[in-house]
């Protein structure tokens, strides 16, 4: 099973996400629990919170097929002490909106940063806020995106979210989603007959490489990434076509199968069922195909 949905609007409160969610069709959804580009939103109602798990449980959403996320102006690895106390501050809030709402994880792009500190510090930086989000809350996971690596922010390799993994206490709640636009503009180029790891700088095993040959794009990323991070650790996907090519490290995601991508990966990963269990989470720019895009999707995923 595979929770198929888009990133709905939360506006008039997070009551009407599932609403929203339920009227394209969708078997899982992604939202923000607050105004994602404020530092602070007033807290949720008890009336908000009852609605939004009555009307989850009326259309059968269950905490598994949501993939909140975090606000954008959270750099949990700020260079700066200050402006860190006050991510990791808004990032526990987020957090205990989540839990508070029956929630059992939330999505969030690692940090940056910003030139002022090394990569490795910056990683560490980061893990240290998600032991502190995890000591102050309950049943909810911090999922780590991979990212498009535009300016100084990292997460673009696998080799970074293992990194920040391995300095989480709690493994069991730590996860990582992948997004396909952010993969392929980092330098994960699903489509190449091998993969050009050490054009993208990433280093390869010589097994990895013998592998290319007869494994393709795809399924070298996928088996990269659990050898790397851990298929396990996989708690959603989003589901980008991207505008520009693989390597550009620009994020500007398309509409399936209208990028650079095309729509067979899509194909791919909805008949993969090692993927299972998950949402996948379009966060493509017309909204009006959502519906069309979600039909396509759950085809795909129906076709064993
Ligand atoms: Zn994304
Ligand atoms: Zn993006």
């Amino acid at each position: 099973m595979k929770y198929i949905g888009a990133h709905v609007s939360a506006a008039g409160g997070v009551e009407n996400a599932p609403l929203r969610a339920h009227e394209i069709g969708a078997t899982g959804f992604a939202l923000f629990t607050k105004n994602q580009k404020q530092w602070s939103s007033p807290p949720l109602s008890a009336q908000n919170i009852e609605l939004f798990k009555q009307r989850c449980s009326e259309f059968g959403y269950p905490p598994c097929s949501i993939l909140p996320h975090d606000g954008y102006l959270i750099n949990l690895g700020h260079p700066q002490p200050e402006a860190l106390k006050r991510s990791r501050e808004a990032f526990c809030d987020e957090m205990s909106r989540c839990q508070a709402l029956g929630l059992d994880r939330l999505n969030f792009h690692p940090g940056s940063h910003l030139n002022e500190i090394s990569v490795d510090e910056c990683l560490s930086r980061i893990a240290q806020s998600i032991n502190i989000a995890l000591s102050k809350t309950d049943g909810v996971t911090a999922v780590l995106e991979n990212t498009a690596g535009q300016g100084s922010n990292l997460g673009f390799r696998f080799e970074h979210l293992a990194q920040i993994i391995s300095q989480v206490e709690d493994k069991s709640r730590v996860g990582v989603c992948i997004d396909t636009c952010h993969a392929f503009a980092a330098g994960y180029d699903f489509n190449a007959s091998h993969v050009l790891f050490e054009e993208a700088g990433i280093a390869m095993t010589e097994a990895d490489v013998k592998g290319a040959v007869v494994l393709k794009g795809y399924e070298n990323i996928i088996v990269s990434f659990d050898r790397i991070v851990g298929l396990k650790y996989l708690r959603g996907m989003h589901l980008n076509d991207a505008t520009k090519p693989s390597g550009s490290r620009v994020d500007r995601h398309s509409s399936i199968g209208k990028g650079e991508i095309g729509e067979s990966l899509f194909e791919s990963l909805m008949k993969d069922e090692r993927l299972d269990g998950i949402p996948f989470i379009l966060e493509t720019p017309d909204e009006t195909l959502w519906p069309a895009e979600i039909a396509q999707l759950k085809l795909w995923a129906s076709r064993k």
